[in-house]
């Protein structure tokens, strides 16, 4: 008898369903959702990720949809992304289109890729530039990940968001192949922006889209299936942060 990938993503929502119980909403609606619109004040959303395109990978349908109502996006790289034989000004050419496709505006942290460091002073200066942007919502890439540049990211917004007595709303994205042992508790419909996260995606021509991202296709299919929405994006929200703060 086999098991099918129809009976592991039937699962795979029960499961998430049950660890849903008790604790967050599974799928936040329309009206428990902060909103824009007329009226209501801006969002300020930060999303950091370890590389340019971790936050468009991983989020760029929420992004879009938070744009689209009028919130501020900033994504923030931990580094400029350059590895060779891809210097500095080509990542951050490719970052600025992917983030004019999406609405959002990016900044850097100052990391150098593949070289991320922890310490004291790191945990200073993260905090100054977190403080600096004064997010309403922060999301960060979940920490037990393939690449040691996301852990690092993870752990000094983590902190971050600590020292500042979680005063803005805190939630894990998952990206592609990289983060591991990853089960969503929130779901957003990214449906409707799905080609414009295609086309942000692929503004980071240097990385391999045709291959990175059929593999996050996967992925939003499959959080897609889990949720009831034909393509989705799945969040953690850290149990002590805010909640209903997904567009
Ligand atoms: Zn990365």
């Amino acid at each position: 008898m086999g098991v099918t990938r129809r009976d592991i993503l039937m699962n795979a929502g029960k499961l998430a369903s049950g660890l849903a119980i008790g604790g967050t909403a599974l799928h936040a609606t329309g009206e428990d959702r902060a909103a824009a619109g007329p009226g209501k004040r801006k969002l300020k959303v930060v999303v950091t990720g370890g590389h340019p395109g971790d936050p468009e990978y991983g989020c760029g349908g929420t992004i879009a949809r938070y744009t689209d109502r009028g919130d501020d996006v900033v994504l923030l790289y931990m580094n400029n992304g350059a590895w060779p034989p891809t210097p500095a000004p080509v990542r951050m050419a490719e970052a600025k289109k992917a983030c004019e496709i999406l609405g959002a505006t990016p900044a850097y942290a100052g990391q150098v890729n593949g070289h991320a460091i922890v310490d004291n002073a790191h945990y200073d200066e993260f905090r100054k530039v977190i403080d600096g942007l004064a997010p309403d919502v922060l999301f960060v890439q979940w920490p037990i990940d393939h690449h040691p540049d996301h852990l690092a990211m993870s752990i000094l917004a983590l902190d971050t968001w600590l020292k500042s007595d979680r005063k803005y709303a805190f939630y894990y994205y998952e990206v592609g192949q990289d983060t591991m042992m990853f089960q969503p508790t929130e779901f957003v419909d990214i449906a409707a922006q799905a080609a414009r996260k295609r086309e942000a995606c692929y503004a980071h021509a240097s990385q391999t889209p045709d291959y990175w991202y059929p593999l996050q296709t996967q992925l939003s299919d499959f959080r897609g299936a889990e949720s009831g929405y034909k393509s989705a994006e799945g969040f953690v929200r850290h149990w002590m942060s805010k909640g209903n703060m997904l567009p």
